[in-house]
């Protein structure tokens, strides 16, 4: 078993230097995907520090060239770097083609598995492939960036969730470097045990969409349940970290998440309210749907600041709150 892993590691770090040589140094890496990441403002240095790379837009060039060195087709399969169609007579073919690469990393700093962009958009492929799960990559378990980002984590005392790859690069760019990605899943608990490992201040930076707002409602109460200090900041329509530090500077970006930031109860507590206006049945769904939230909260403490805070907001007795919010805890236990 350690010795099948470690084969995998080795073969996704032969992957890894191989895309990042395709990218500098081929005539297509440089073409294609040097000048796209440098018209996304991607520097040279950043991008040696998140090792990017460039696959080939041909069917099997790194297959072939793995082949040559002497990994064995079944290795590169079990990496998820080739697809071999069973039944099929040829070895089968590369995974990630014509494709800027985000290789993903372990805490470690190893590779275990990939990220691959489509250049321009097309409605027949998904814009992002990739690696699938395999035996040292499990999606729900990962975070991209922890490695470059885990040192500003511990000394900050804080973490910054992204959706995506580009924005936790962007970020980093702008000196912004205690920032980590779900990659586009919903947040899991693997991910925010992981988090809390370094330090238990989280703020959400999700895309200004409604799949951005969205997926901070539903995914948060997991993390409040794991006893993290959420707070959440949005972005203007249509933007995402990555964007707007790129618009703004790094400087206006700043004091964006400063004056825009909100723990999540409060940021929840506002929408909910917008949405059901001055309808009483809505508003007392409101009501219960905040008090649920409030009860994920380990600590009684914290609590009772929100049911306080809440009960300002809502218009609604404190005392009311709390008497319902006893009487979840008490089904809880
Ligand atoms: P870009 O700025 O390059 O368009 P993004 O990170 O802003 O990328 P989003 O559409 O906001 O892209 O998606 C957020 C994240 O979700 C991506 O970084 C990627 O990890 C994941 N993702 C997006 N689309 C797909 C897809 N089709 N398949 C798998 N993962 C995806
Ligand atoms: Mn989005
Ligand atoms: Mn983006
Ligand atoms: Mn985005």
């Amino acid at each position: 078993r350690q010795n099948a892993r470690e084969s995998l590691y080795i073969i996704l770090n032969f992957a890894k230097n191989y895309y990042q040589h395709q990218l500098h140094d081929s005539e297509e890496g440089q073409a294609i995907g040097l000048s796209y990441f440098r018209e996304r403002g991607f520097t040279n240095e950043i991008r040696r520090k998140f090792e990017l790379g460039y696959s080939l837009d041909v069917w099997d060039a790194f297959t072939k060239e793995a082949l040559e060195k002497g990994y064995s087709a079944e290795i590169l399969e079990k990496a998820g770097l080739l697809i071999h169609k069973e039944g099929s007579q040829s070895a089968g073919y590369d995974r990630f083609r014509g494709r800027v690469i985000f290789p993903i990393h372990n805490i470690a700093g190893k590779t275990i598995a990939f990220g691959a962009r489509i250049l321009k958009s097309d409605k027949n492929q998904p814009k992002y492939l990739n690696s699938p799960e395999t035996e040292v990559y499990h999606k729900s378990e990962v975070l991209y960036g922890i490695y470059q980002a885990k040192n500003a984590i511990r000394q900050l005392e804080h973490c910054y969730l992204v959706e995506g790859y580009t924005d936790v690069i962007s970020l980093h760019q702008a000196g912004i470097e205690n920032v980590v990605a779900s990659s586009g899943t919903s947040l899991t608990v693997e991910q925010i045990r992981l988090i809390g490992r370094f330090t238990p201040n989280v703020t959400i930076l999700y895309d200004g969409d409604m799949a951005g707002i969205k997926a901070a409602l539903r995914g948060l109460d997991l993390v409040l349940e794991e006893g993290l200090n959420v707070n959440v900041v949005l972005f203007p329509d249509n933007e995402d970290p990555d964007s707007y530090v790129r618009r703004v500077g790094a400087e206006a970006f700043k004091a964006h998440l400063k004056k825009a930031s909100k723990d999540f109860i409060t940021f929840k507590t506002e929408i909910l309210l917008q949405d059901a206006g001055n309808d009483p049945f809505r508003l007392a769904a409101v009501i219960q749907e905040v008090v649920n939230s409030i009860v994920k909260i380990p600590d009684a403490i914290k609590r009772q600041v929100f049911f306080h805070r809440t009960s300002e907001m809502m218009r609604v007795d404190e005392q009311m709150l709390i008497t319902e919010g006893n009487k979840l805890l008490r089904k809880q236990q």
